[in-house]
């Protein structure tokens, strides 16, 4: 497994404006933020993509859905609804290969997800 800038923010080696932590996750503030609201929850453990998601890790994913819920309540955004999403590969736009959970909240949030004009056949 190959050393991500996200190792880094868990080891805190780089700083991130971290807004919950746990054993096995944590949550941090993006840095390019999409909406009004914009964090990402991720496990402690280094898992590449969704396609590398074992068995064994199921709990651990459901884990990051507990941790943005609790947030969203927290946070007062939870009834008024939000946005997590988790990107794979190249075309899910996946630029840091260390899986996370986006939560974004704020604004309505458009769908769908893709900007052009691309038709679904
Ligand atoms: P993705 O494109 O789904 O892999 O999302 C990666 C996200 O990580 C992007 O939204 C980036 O803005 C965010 N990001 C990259 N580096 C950092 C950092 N050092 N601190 C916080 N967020 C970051």
């Amino acid at each position: 497994m190959s050393d991500t800038i996200f190792s880094k923010i868990i080891a805190k080696e780089i700083p991130a404006e971290i807004i919950y932590e746990d054993d096995i996750s944590l949550a941090f503030k993006d840095i390019n933020p999409q909406a009004p609201v914009h964090f990402l929850v991720i496990p402690k453990k280094a898992i590449a993509t969704i396609n590398d998601i074992a068995e064994d890790d199921k709990a651990l994913v459901g884990h990051l859905y507990v941790v943005a819920a609790k947030l969203a309540t927290e946070m007062g955004f939870a009834q008024q609804g939000y946005r997590a999403v988790m990107n794979c590969n190249e075309f899910g736009g996946q630029t840091v290969y260390h899986i996370h959970l986006h939560v974004l909240a704020g604004k309505p949030m458009g769908w769908p997800p893709y900007t052009d004009k691309l038709k679904i056949e």
